[in-house]
């Protein structure tokens, strides 16, 4: 069974990448921006989530996907990583796969030159590695 927090997190990261979280009854389209503050969600973020979780999920999908968020908080579902472009993508438990990932109509995804959108819990980790490619980068351009 996905967890909150995953479910959470790969809501996040698709938020990242413009995806959207549609509410089947009325097809309206959710997309806080921005995602994180600092290391953590963002306001907006947390009350679109806390809409989604008041209703259980129901009827909310992401954009591009089948499975309501319900389904993946429900047992039968489990988060895994795209085997395409490592973003999460919901697995049936007994390893069926979904069919696809969101990435399938994304033109300019998987993007090598761009980082994987992360939750909050690799932040650091996150900007430990972005510090690093700044500093090569600088030191690049000062050799030009
Ligand atoms: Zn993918």
């Amino acid at each position: 069974m996905a967890s909150e927090e995953k479910v959470k997190s790969y809501l996040a990261q698709w938020f990242h990448l413009g995806k959207k979280v549609i509410l089947g009854k009325t097809q309206e389209a959710i997309c806080p921006d921005p995602v994180m503050v600092m290391d953590h969600y963002s306001p907006v973020f947390e009350t679109y989530w806390q809409k989604i979780l008041s209703v259980n999920g129901k009827d909310f999908y992401l954009e591009g996907t089948d499975q309501t968020i319900a389904e993946l908080l429900s047992s039968q579902w489990e988060i895994h990583s795209c085997s395409r472009c490592q973003m999460p993508v919901p697995l049936k438990e007994r390893g069926i796969p979904s069919g696809s990932c969101p990435c399938a109509d994304l033109s300019n995804w998987p993007n090598l030159d761009l980082p994987i959108p992360h939750p909050p819990i690799n932040t650091k980790n996150y900007l430990h590695k972005l510090q690093l490619r700044l500093t090569n980068n600088s030191v690049k351009s000062e050799q030009v």
